[in-house]
């Protein structure tokens, strides 16, 4: 059975914690390691706005503090903009950006494994599922300075 639906609703639930005061769009990352446990993630968002971190590289970054770096297999990811209350909206599939990319592949290139990547909007039933090779072809990493 698809790890995506797990990792969804966690990602859903992190979400629900997201610093996005200016952009008011909401997102959670889930990182799923190979002992089944799940790293969250929200993105925090900075007054000075070129600071903001993505809930994806929150949730790496937490993982790679734990030492786990190489123990990441998926990854889910929901997003969607804030309503009044503060609550994320909308049913479309939010996809990594380019940097979160990189950061996932980070995981990927020193674990030895392609992630999968679901992607969920902040409601809904429709997911997008990707192997982070489709999302990220012929990716610079870790092995391109030697390191493995
Ligand atoms: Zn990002």
């Amino acid at each position: 059975m698809s790890d995506a639906p797990r990792l969804i609703a966690a990602a859903r639930e992190a979400a629900r914690h997201a610093h996005a005061p200016y952009s008011r769009f909401a997102v959670g990352a889930a990182v799923l390691l190979t002992d089944g446990s799940v790293v969250t993630g929200a993105n925090f968002e900075n007054a000075s706005y070129g600071l903001s971190l993505c809930a994806e590289t929150v949730a790496i970054a937490t993982v790679s503090a734990q030492g786990r770096l190489r123990e990441v297999v998926a990854v889910g990811v929901i997003g969607g903009a804030m309503d009044a209350e503060g609550r994320a909206r909308g049913d479309q599939p939010v996809r990594p950006c380019g940097r979160c990319r990189q950061v996932l592949n980070e995981a990927a290139q020193m674990g030895g494994r392609d992630l999968a990547v679901h992607c969920a909007g902040a409601e809904g039933d429709a997911v997008a599922s990707y192997r982070l090779s489709e999302l990220l072809p012929d990716a610079f990493g870790p092995g391109d300075l030697g390191i493995s």
